[in-house]
């Protein structure tokens, strides 16, 4: 069987208008005598509503019921996909995680798909059906419903794919593939059109939300390349795929950039083994990520001032923590949410020499100030003031030739 998989975003779904057309798009790969599986999103702006009410019903919502709610959005575009290749006359159904099963591993709110069940999936694909399947869901060994994290649909139609062992993989989304960096960010960023999982994976761990970073991680594994491209337009994609398929002699492929972050910087820690241990393992405890980490050299031999960023939502529990922890004492809690992180992504600095200096030269040279750098084999990141945000951005496309 030629299978292909298509998942389709929330913005591709995000109106009946839009759901006509994807079933075109659909259609179009059934006359080209390939077995369809779909994968769907909920309608674009439902997952966050559904969050929304779990919020006012209380802040400490259970988590397996979080992900009950949470899995009803796809249900409802599921179900209309379905339902107008019906109407156009084709067999469609479609099918929860919980009825093929998918089964999944992890907690709740961040399962990761370990095994799908795919009898009777086939036997409705042998039978000429296109099964239109939800993403972003599956059942745990309990057998109650898990979810896959945000933007978790990746994950499912990558999953999907290992498992029916598809010929393609199809990710459709709002933008035209992967872009050296979000659009949203700099209208004149432009399209990749070959990136290893290497690099999606940072820059999708770095910001860039175009795939899920766990989907990545998934299709790396198991080798699956992935086609990212547009439900607007019928243009060429991305492909992500290994490493040797690439022959690119650019440096730098994409920079991403965050807006949710926070720095915290404690002044006054006493400068001894164990603090920063101390500092961290109440954070650690309370699943709270810390990212970049700076501790500065003592000055003295007995203080020293430690700064690290957060994400700005586990602000107020991070520094309630700090607050609280015995263990640590510090003369003074600064707090900047007005930082941005700003990466550069590319295998190519592997192999670069002089990759870090272009990129602070090219920052000083716009006057814009780096607060804290963390680097590792393919990416160099950057602290800086948000307002300098879109100028860094531009300044690096041009600085590595991302234009071209
Ligand atoms: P979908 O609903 O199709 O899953 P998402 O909203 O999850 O779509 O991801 C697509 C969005 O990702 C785009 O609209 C774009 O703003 C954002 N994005 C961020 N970084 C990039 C990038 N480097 N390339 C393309 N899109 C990006
Ligand atoms: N609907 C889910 C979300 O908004 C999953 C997805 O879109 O991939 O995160
Ligand atoms: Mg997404």
């Amino acid at each position: 069987m030629k299978i292909v998989v298509l998942k389709f975003g929330g913005t591709s779904v995000g109106s009946i208008e839009r759901i006509k057309k994807v079933t075109n798009i659909i259609i179009g790969y059934i006359k080209k005598k390939y077995k369809v599986i779909v994968v769907s999103s909920a309608m674009s702006g439902e997952t966050n509503e559904l969050i929304k009410k779990s919020k006012k019903i209380s802040n400490n919502f259970s988590p397996s019921e979080y992900d009950v709610l949470l899995s009803t959005g796809e249900q409802a575009s599921c179900a209309l996909i379905a339902g107008r290749l019906n109407h156009l006359g084709y067999k469609s159904n479609s099918w929860m995680g919980w009825q093929i099963p998918i089964f999944t591993e992890g907690n709740y709110c961040s399962s990761r798909i370990s095994t799908i069940y795919k009898k009777n999936i086939l036997n409705f694909l042998r039978s000429g059906g296109i099964p239109v399947i939800a993403g972003f869901q599956g059942i745990n060994v309990n057998n109650r419903i898990t979810t896959l994290g945000r933007g978790g649909s990746d994950a499912s139609a990558i999953m999907l794919s290992k498992f029916f062992k598809a010929k393609k993989c199809i990710i459709y989304t709002d933008v035209e593939g992967v872009m050296t960096t979000d659009p949203r960010t700099l209208k004149k960023a432009k399209k990749i059109k070959i990136i290893s999982y290497e690099e999606m994976l940072e820059m999708a761990s770095l910001g860039a939300k175009v795939m899920q970073p766990h989907s990545i991680q998934d299709a790396r594994l198991n080798r699956i390349n992935i086609d990212v491209k547009s439900s607007f337009t019928n243009k060429e994609g991305t492909l992500i795929t290994k490493r040797k398929n690439i022959s690119n002699n650019k440096t730098i492929t994409g920079i991403t950039s965050t807006k949710n972050d926070s720095k915290i910087t404690l002044v006054g820690v006493k400068d001894r083994p164990g603090v920063a241990a101390s500092i961290f393992k109440p954070l650690s405890q309370n699943f709270i990520n810390v990212d970049m980490v700076v501790q500065n050299i003592s000055a003295n031999g007995k203080e020293t001032d430690l700064t690290f960023t957060i994400k700005t939502e586990e602000l107020q529990k991070t520094s309630k923590l700090l607050r609280q922890n015995k263990k640590i004492k510090f003369k003074k809690l600064i707090i900047d949410k007005n930082v941005s992180k700003v990466s550069i992504i590319g295998v190519g600095m592997i192999t670069t020499p002089g990759v870090t200096y272009r990129m602070f030269q090219a920052l000083a040279n716009k006057g814009i100030n780096i607060l804290v750098i963390s680097t590792s084999e393919i990416k160099i990141s950057v602290l800086i003031n948000k307002k300098n945000l879109k100028k860094a951005v531009y300044t690096l496309h041009k600085e590595f030739g991302l234009y071209i």
